[in-house]
């Protein structure tokens, strides 16, 4: 990699269960590629990422499946085994990320849909400030305690989903995880720099960017493949 380059991490160490199927959902099939082949693909084919690290189920980092080790010849790609949780598995794989990059781009591998022009907008930003995309919220959200009761109904014109790819300076992130406990309450990387009262800047997220939990999402990202309203990376 040269002087100061642009590495990315991609979380895909969870176990999946809300998708309710046995076998682990970054495998599975989205029309036609494994699912976080997607991810794979959208970032080791951006002109401006040099090397991506993939941090997989430790089962899977040890004997990865044949289209992943094939990649690991052919590109600057990493695999590392994950942690119990993602602040770990975030940690794991900024470790094995080349120790002089520049900016260092984290991405769930969960959400095989992020596009070029997304990780640009991103990029454009990251070498100064820690960038999340966000979306703006549509339904109304209660803050509740431990028994379900309403505490209070923040002003949803101030809320804001956070998705990633989430972007910071690379020292800074290095720093913050090092610092940081790998706690399950570490939802995204972003949360670490609030925590530490650095900056945090906004650019604007991607509806398509989302997230697969539930089966009804993995449903509709095929609805979007099969429909071409979204179409494969281009991969030379
Ligand atoms: O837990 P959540 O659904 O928010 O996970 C977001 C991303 O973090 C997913 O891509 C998942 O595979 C990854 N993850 C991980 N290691 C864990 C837990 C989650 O890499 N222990």
């Amino acid at each position: 990699m040269t002087e100061g380059g642009i590495a990315a991490v991609l979380v895909a160490a969870g176990k999946g269960e809300r998708l309710g199927r046995s076998a682990p959902k970054q495998f599975l099939d989205l029309g036609g590629l494994p699912m976080l082949e997607w991810s794979v693909r959208a970032f080791a084919g951006h002109p401006r990422v040099e090397d991506v690290v993939v941090v997989l189920p430790p089962e899977a980092a040890h004997a990865p499946p044949g289209w992943l080790a094939g990649l690991v010849d052919r590109r600057a790609l990493v695999l590392v085994a994950g942690g119990r949780t993602r602040a770990e598995s975030v940690a794991r794989g900024v470790a094995a990320a080349p120790p002089d990059a520049r900016i260092l781009l984290v991405h769930d591998g969960a959400r095989p849909f992020a596009s070029s022009a997304l990780i640009e907008r991103v990029l454009e930003r990251a070498a100064s400030n820690a960038v999340v995309p966000v979306l703006p919220v549509t339904d109304t959200i209660k803050r509740v305690d431990a028994d379900g009761r309403v505490l209070d109904t923040p002003d949803r014109r101030r809320l804001r989903r956070a998705q990633t790819p989430q972007g910071f300076p690379g020292p800074l992130l290095r720093e913050l995880h090092a610092a940081a406990g790998h706690s399950a309450a570490i939802t995204d990387d972003a949360l670490l720099c609030e925590a530490g009262g650095a900056t945090v800047v906004t650019v604007e997220g991607d509806p398509l960017n989302l997230k697969i939990t539930g089966p009804g999402d993995l449903s509709y990202a095929r609805w979007l493949v099969d429909t071409g309203v979204i179409r494969r990376p281009r991969w030379e």
